[in-house]
């Protein structure tokens, strides 16, 4: 099986990578489908105190999906919240789009 580090990293980047081509402007049943994603996987993700704690996270705050941006810094902020959790360093959220889209600019 995995373990909860190489679970969590594939994780991180599928859904970093699935906020960040989210489309700028989605229609109404592309954001209301994308909330009920989170909600789902928030059930079953596969590590029970992960999906506790992220359950309670996303109480306090609902996903973001009237557009792309608002939801890929929405994830990132979830994200930094288990960083934090962790004391893991904080990630800067002006950077998501290049670390999961379009690549670092040099
Ligand atoms: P990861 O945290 O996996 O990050 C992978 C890469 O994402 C980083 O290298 C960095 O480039 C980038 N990144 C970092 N922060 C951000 C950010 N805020 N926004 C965008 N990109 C970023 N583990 C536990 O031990 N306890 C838990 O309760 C727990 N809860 C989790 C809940 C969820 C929903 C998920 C998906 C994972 C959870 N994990 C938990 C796993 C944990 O978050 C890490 O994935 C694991 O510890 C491996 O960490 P890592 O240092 O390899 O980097």
């Amino acid at each position: 099986p995995l373990d909860k580090d190489e679970i969590g990293r594939s994780t991180w980047g599928f859904l970093h990578s699935m906020a960040s081509y989210f489309p700028e402007k989605p229609t109404k049943k592309q954001s209301e489908d994308m909330a009920r994603f989170f909600n789902i996987f928030a059930q079953f993700y596969p590590c029970e105190p992960c999906a506790i704690d992220f359950q309670e996270d996303m109480k306090r705050h609902p996903p973001r999906t009237h557009n792309g941006t608002a939801l890929a810094k929405w994830l990132c902020e979830r994200h930094n919240t288990v960083n934090l959790k962790l004391g893991k360093p904080v990630f800067d959220c002006n950077m998501v789009h290049e670390r999961w889209r379009d690549g670092w600019k040099d």
